[in-house]
């Protein structure tokens, strides 16, 4: 019986897949790429946020970026802008319980993750964790891939479509204008409510910590960030009732995303097993058809 392309495919697929599974190793700590000392980051308090949205102005001001509307999108007041931009590097959004109505506000920014995907991703070492917690970019280095865009589970960096010579956008901490000199956050410093707290990383758990443990019908237990893609820098708090996913956070493993991706990568090419293994297939389907014709047309002589 000829061996068709489509029975070859299935052939290569199944081969490939099997020798993929067996070979990915399993989930491992990634205790050598987060950092000994996390820096600083931010608890985000979306319990006490009010939505006033100062610390967006805030942000605005030390990074010198233009105000931004998306309303004539058809946008509500509330939602403008709708997203994060090369114009808008932190955003507070509003949810909406729908069965009591009640707003919950929280505040959308660069995570500053312990296992950076998009440090992981860039080719050219454009991003960096810094000492201070921050993961910064690098115009000088950065070749506009724009691999980060992809790697990041939050959706973080933005690209400047309108400049002829675009940079890639997000929120850095403040590293440059603030914490090296000291300071806190700019939003950090103009929450009116405490709702955004700037520390140590290790601080800041201990004070998640505390409130959940001192008012425990007023949060949910679980601290969002502390685990999430192998630890964020900013973490957040929120209502028992209003899931973190329904913030916008997503339930993502605790496996840092480029632990995740380089297990697979190292799985599909450890010891070039499955590629040889393909070939090797590939080689005894092409000696299996050539042996088949060459009896057949010797069948055909006779
Ligand atoms: Fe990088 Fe995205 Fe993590 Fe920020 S949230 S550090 S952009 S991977």
């Amino acid at each position: 019986m000829p061996i068709t392309r489509r029975k070859f495919f299935k052939v290569a697929a199944a081969t490939g897949a099997g020798a993929c599974a067996a070979l990915t190793a399993p989930p491992q700590a990634s205790a050598a790429n987060r950092p000994a000392d996390p820096g600083f980051g931010m608890l985000n308090d979306s319990t006490r946020c009010v939505g006033c949205k100062v610390c967006q102005v805030a942000c605005k001001k030390v990074n010198e970026l233009p105000a931004e509307s998306t309303l004539g999108d058809g946008g509500r007041l509330f939602d403008s802008p709708r997203g994060l931009s090369d114009r808008t590097y932190t955003l507070v959004k509003m949810h909406r319980d729908e069965d009591s109505g009640e707003a919950t506000f929280v505040k959308e920014q660069c995570m500053h993750c312990l296992d950076p995907a998009c440090k992981s991703a860039c080719l050219v070492l454009a991003f960096e964790r810094e000492e201070t917690g921050a993961v910064t970019w690098n115009s000088r280095k950065c070749m506009g891939c724009r691999y980060c865009m992809i790697a990041c589970p939050y959706n973080v960096p933005q690209f400047e479509w309108h400049r002829a010579i675009p940079d890639i956008s997000k929120c850095t901490l403040c590293h440059d204008t603030r914490l090296v000199h000291g300071q806190p956050t700019a939003c950090a410093e103009v929450c009116p409510v405490d709702a955004i707290t700037f520390g140590h990383r290790d601080e800041l758990l201990r004070i998640a910590r505390n409130r959940i443990a001192a008012d425990p019908d007023r949060y949910d237990p679980h601290v969002y960030g502390e685990h999430e893609v192998g630890g964020t820098g900013v973490l957040y708090l929120t209502k028992p009732k209003v899931s973190f996913a329904s913030l916008g956070l997503p339930p993502f493993g605790y496996k840092g995303v480029p632990r995740l991706t380089e297990s697979i990568q190292h799985g599909i090419f450890k010891y070039f097993i499955p590629p040889v293994a393909i070939y090797a297939a590939l080689g005894g389907i092409m000696a299996f058809n050539q042996r088949r014709n060459k009896l057949k047309g010797e069948t055909e002589h006779e």
